[in-house]
């Protein structure tokens, strides 16, 4: 192989990889970015640094140490504090019903 091929390899794998930590550090798939990062190289970490969180309702944030955790985890993974489940989290959009008097 030449130099060439392997550099533009190396660089790819590189773009890759950032792309796949900056999209699963933002909530999303790191397999996806990595793939798509690794094949576009500058365009594919650009749109993963500029993505937004996703899947934003199904998330919160510890009350101790305010990392962002799965809406459905029981436990904080960083912390190690018990998580309630959230009642109110779940459904965003969710209106309270109004009992007629
Ligand atoms: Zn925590």
């Amino acid at each position: 192989m030449s130099g060439y091929g392997l550099g533009l390899l190396v660089i790819c794998l590189f773009f890759g990889l950032a792309g796949g930590y900056v999209g699963r550090v933002k909530g999303s798939s790191f397999t996806v970015w990595f793939l798509i990062s690794s094949c576009i190289p500058f365009i594919g970490l650009l749109t993963a640094v500029l993505y937004r969180y996703d899947n934003r309702e199904l998330r919160r944030e510890c009350p101790r140490c305010h990392r962002v955790v799965k809406l459905y985890d029981a436990v904080c993974m960083r912390c190690g504090c018990e998580l309630d489940f959230p009642d109110t989290a779940i459904a965003p959009e969710a209106r309270v019903v109004q009992r007629m008097p």
